[in-house]
């Protein structure tokens, strides 16, 4: 049982004595400190369930491709040995401070149609249209499953789930919740099962992943906190209109980590 919780039912049984021993001894005033009991009890249980219901944490493909520190093939600049600490240690207090986390990872076969190595005549950045309007950026290989490129980058251990994505050689997957073709992950059953009306989120890239998975959180009804510094993206331009796009739809944008904000926000 948490602080809130034992709060509350202090609060209760402080009230029912209370009342209990007035109703006793002062016939005058017991109705008032009865209602008083049944008042105050139930207020006190209300606001400690909403205490205890904590933001659960997903930190979107920070892997060893998408990072400097391990020489990645689509690297992210600024994601090196000491960004990756950061993130360890941010994760670290936030699973210290009793919140789920759960880590999204890019999982690619290697026939993955976002290898520009799969398109012939075609080389990483470029772009081709899959049907009318819908652009596709075309990456160097990264993230084949089984790879070491592949391995998530943070910290052993302060993971509660792993939500793989990108597996359909077919479709792209910025998002952790879903890939393009639409087939959704299992990312949004593992909140539900963990009761999340609030996510914090950082990770890899700014630009796509990580903004696909906020904004897909907000269109589900998800509070987001972003935490700007415990993200990199593939380009500054695109990772700062995206922050703005985010902030837009109604993320909630923390530069460098508060965790007492972060816990509340
Ligand atoms: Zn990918």
């Amino acid at each position: 049982m948490d602080s809130p919780l034992l709060f509350a039912v202090g609060l209760s049984l402080f009230f029912g004595t209370l009342s209990a021993a007035i109703a006793a001894n002062k016939n005058r005033s017991k109705y008032g400190w009865f209602f008083a009991g049944v008042l105050l009890g139930p207020f006190g249980l209300l606001v400690a369930v909403l205490r205890r219901i904590k933001p659960v944490v997903v930190v979107v493909d920070v892997q060893a491709d998408f990072t400097s520190a391990h020489n990645g093939t689509l690297a992210t600049s600024g994601s090196d040995e000491s960004y990756l600490k950061t993130v360890s240690s941010a994760t670290r207090a936030f699973k210290d401070a009793g919140l789920t986390v759960f880590a999204t990872q890019d999982w690619h076969p290697a026939n993955h149609m976002s290898f520009a190595d799969n398109h012939p005549d075609k080389k990483p950045f470029d772009t081709i249209e899959i049907s009318d309007g819908w652009i596709q950026t075309l990456w160097p290989v990264h993230c084949v499953q089984d790879t070491d490129g592949a391995a998530l980058a943070i910290e052993p251990g302060i993971i509660s789930d792993v939500i793989r994505k990108g597996q359909d050689p077919q479709f792209d997957s910025y998002s952790g919740f879903r890939d393009d073709g639409g087939v959704k992950t299992l990312l949004r059953e593992k909140l539900t099962e963990a009761g999340a009306k609030s996510l914090i989120i950082y990770g890899i890239a700014t630009d796509y992943c990580v903004k696909a998975t906020v904004l897909d959180a907000l269109q589900l009804g998800y509070k987001v906190c972003l935490v700007t510094d415990l993200c990199r993206g593939v380009s500054e331009d695109t990772s700062l209109s995206a922050i703005t796009e985010m902030a837009e739809k109604g993320a909630f944008i923390m530069q460098s980590l508060d965790l007492k904000k972060a816990l509340r926000f």
